[in-house]
């Protein structure tokens, strides 16, 4: 297939290798000139639009893909196909694949869980949001790029389930965190708390895969200084979207309002750059009347 690929960044440049490692003809685009192996770099957002079977974003948010998809749908080949990747807020990815039906394009959210490391591997997990046809068109392409594919619905039910996801996430670190700082003040060694949670009904990815407490449980960003992983702002970005998407439908969310207030104070404060599961040194560090604040 000859692919564009629009926004080259930690995400989308591996995605796109992978693409035409599998031996697709691929063109990318990103406003900041990247260049990546085995992709053509093209300087216009129409270059890797036009005469292409398919068209890839992979941008930071839904402001900008609305931008691009303005430029970009116009020019889209008759019935090509439009995969958005990015995670976006519910509104924006309706309304781009609104934009791209009324082109006549067939177009699909597939918001990514499995990070940097997942791109690179081609392990990545997506979360589909399409037609039933638009999904079987996709589907050779997303296995090339990921591991797992989940087609969850019509179009934004990628999104919703990402941000639904990323929630219970945001909800569970700082649970595993809290649950971590008090052992400690309670005079807990954290390893042996690790044995029990882990394989109690406190066990979860937070505490399994991703303890935040260096030197306990699996190797994760606890064991490299919290250096990212899955950064704190970056969190805060989908504990918002959470936010936003449950007061367009008036769900109530309490958890995921506080997840949202604590990783907001948290990023402001020392959070900026580091693993969300940096928390625990927050969490740790500070007082019952410090917390409630
Ligand atoms: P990034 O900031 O590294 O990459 C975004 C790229 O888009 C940048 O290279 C930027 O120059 C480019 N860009 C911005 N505006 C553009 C425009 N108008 N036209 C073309 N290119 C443009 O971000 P990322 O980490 O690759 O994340 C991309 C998306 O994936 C985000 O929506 C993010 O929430 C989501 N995501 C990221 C991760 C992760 O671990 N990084 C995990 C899951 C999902």
């Amino acid at each position: 297939m000859k692919i564009g690929f629009i926004g080259l960044g930690n995400m989308g440049a591996p995605m796109a290798a992978n693409l035409a490692k599998a031996g697709h003809e691929v063109f990318g685009y990103d406003t900041a000139e990247v260049s990546v192996e085995g992709v053509t770099q093209v300087c216009e957002a129409s270059q890797a639009t036009i005469d292409m079977d398919a068209v890839i974003t992979m941008l930071p948010d839904g402001r900008i893909l609305k931008s691009v998809y303005e430029q970009i749908v116009p020019l889209g080949k008759p019935g090509a196909l439009f995969l958005d990747c990015s995670t976006v807020d519910m509104l924006s990815s309706k309304s781009a694949h609104q934009q791209a039906a009324e082109a006549g394009l067939l177009s699909v959210d597939a918001p990514v869980s499995g990070g940097m490391g997942g791109a690179i591997a081609g392990t990545l997990t997506f979360m589909v949001g399409s037609s039933a046809e638009a999904f079987e068109q996709v589907k050779p392409l997303l296995d090339i790029m990921g591991k797992r594919v989940v087609h969850c619905g019509e179009g934004g039910a990628g999104q919703a389930a990402k941000i639904c996801n990323n929630m219970l996430l945001g909800i569970s670190m700082i649970g595993t965190c809290e649950a971590f700082a008090l052992g400690e003040k309670l005079g807990l060694d954290a390893e042996r708390l690790f044995e029990v949670m882990s394989t109690s009904s406190g066990s979860c990815w937070s505490v399994n895969t991703y303890c935040p407490v260096p030197g306990v449980g699996p190797s994760s960003p606890a064991d490299n200084g919290y250096k990212p992983g899955f950064a704190a702002e970056l969190m805060l970005k989908d504990l918002r979207l959470s936010q936003n998407a449950a007061e367009q439908v008036d769900a109530s969310t309490p958890m995921g309002l506080n997840a949202t207030r604590i990783y907001e104070k948290f990023v402001e404060r020392e959070g900026l750059g580091k693993d969300f599961s940096a928390m625990l040194l927050a969490l740790a560090a500070s007082t019952r009347g410090q917390s409630n604040d």
